[in-house]
């Protein structure tokens, strides 16, 4: 891990720099299953720390409102060029600060206030920018749902995702989830979306690495108009958002123009910057290997669940998450399963089931997934024996002598397997 000193910082401000060097040690010591987190490489958080931080830069290459910008523009065009090349894709914004962002980017440059956007359920697997309630964006468009027809499988409700298609005529048909295992059928959305007239959108936030890598299908391959994702997830770069568009040129200058000025000021360069090293990475044969090592373990993972005898919704894995209802099948809530579980130095977080019967706050779901374990090396004899430690876990939760014991092997796995510095 970092061999950064941090020397500045120690010597100026000793409160900033104790923080710093803890979140470091807790994510040397510790397992992250979380599956929206990952490790970049020392060469992403040099870029991300550069003085690229110091630029203002609203506008686009060649097109910019301040002087000064030959480096801005040479690092945003690489970023861009190499986005295009991940994703099979005409036109990219690298702008965006995050996903949700690109979100809200994406929605005002295709639709008026008041149209309607048909997109996955929430509480089974969609985003919160997807039009929770609690969102401003909710208060602007109009948001209705699709649905699994069966958790147990994880299939999509095709028939009923046409029928409020052919309903509330959606102006976007979004594709994409955060907490949903399953493989999309992208032929079927866009099928749906050139009958009412939608565009297509994919929200692949989660799986934007999976899908650069070639392991998980690309919905352009499918016609899909426009994608948007994060950059720091899957894809192991910075903190940021992306949206990139297929071919279309007008939808890409609007989207363009939704971002700057529609949403945003200054891009955040610095970040650009790290996105293009993120993406040189992504291009790279060993990133490919590294995605196939994601979908591997999390199989792995699945096949002791599965043994066990402990319900997975969707019923199991294609991707790199898994959510399992450890309410029903051991009889600890998701919020315990998560606090034993940081107990012995394993992070992963509660979740929602589909038709949860409990609370969002202590819902019957634990939602885990292989990105960032996969990025340290680890393959599938790991997660197998890191699922078997979770599955004793949770049921011996008040057991203190057991609970130390796996403690010591987690942190023995860590020692055994550290954070890279380098992916290439
Ligand atoms: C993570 C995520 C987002 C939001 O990304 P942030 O960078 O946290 O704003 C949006 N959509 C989906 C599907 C996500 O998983």
């Amino acid at each position: 891990m970092s061999k950064n000193e941090y020397n500045y910082i120690k010597k100026q401000d000793e409160e900033v720099y104790n923080a710093i060097v803890g979140e470091e040690e807790r994510e040397r010591v510790g397992i992250e299953l979380i599956p929206s987190e990952n490790y970049v490489s020392q060469a992403v958080l040099e870029a991300n720390g550069s003085v690229f931080t110091n630029k203002y830069a609203e506008g686009y290459p060649g097109r910019r409102y301040y002087g000064g910008q030959e480096f801005t523009d040479e690092i945003e065009r690489i970023a861009i060029e190499r986005a295009c090349r991940l994703f099979k894709a005409k036109y990219a914004n690298v702008q965006p600060l995050s996903g949700a962002p690109a979100n809200v980017a994406m929605y005002f440059a295709l639709m008026e206030p008041g149209d309607t956007v048909l997109g996955m359920d929430l509480s089974h697997g969609g985003h919160l920018t997807h039009g929770h309630p609690t969102t401003a964006i909710n208060k602007v468009f109009n948001f209705v749902r699709y649905k699994m027809k069966d958790a147990e499988t994880g299939e999509i409700d095709y028939e009923h995702l046409r029928q409020m298609a052919l309903e509330h005529k959606p102006k976007i048909i979004l594709a994409g989830f955060s907490a949903y295992s399953r493989e999309l059928d992208y032929a079927k959305f866009k099928a749906v979306a050139d009958e009412v007239g939608a565009y297509t959108v994919a929200d692949v936030a989660h799986i934007t690495g999976l899908i650069a890598a070639g392991v998980l299908k690309n919905p352009f391959d499918y016609g899909f108009d426009v994608m948007t994702m994060t950059t720091h997830k899957s894809l192991r770069g910075p903190r940021g958002g992306m949206i990139v568009v297929r071919e279309d040129k007008e939808i890409a200058k609007k989207i363009n123009k939704a971002v700057f000025p529609g949403m945003q000021g200054g891009p955040h360069m610095a970040s650009v910057a790290a996105k293009a090293v993120a993406f040189g990475e992504a291009l790279t044969p060993e990133f490919k290997e590294y995605a196939e090592q994601v979908v591997k373990n999390a199989k792995a993972m699945e096949e002791v669940f599965k043994r066990e005898g402990v319900r997975l919704l969707c019923g199991g894995t294609d991707n790199h998450l898994l959510l399992a209802d450890v309410f029903g099948s051991i009889g600890i809530t998701g919020q315990e399963a998560e606090t034993v579980l940081d107990e012995v130095g394993i992070t992963l977080n509660k979740n929602m089931i589909a038709d949860e019967p409990r609370t969002a706050l202590d819902p019957s779901g634990i939602r885990f997934g292989t990105p960032a374990m996969t990025t340290r090396g680890m393959k599938e004899t790991e997660a197998t024996r890191l699922a078997e430690l979770m599955i004793e876990t949770m049921r011996n939760k008040d057991d203190a002598d057991k609970k130390e014991a796996i403690k010591a092997e987690v942190r023995s796995m860590c020692e055994a397997f550290p954070i890279p510095d380098t992916f290439i």
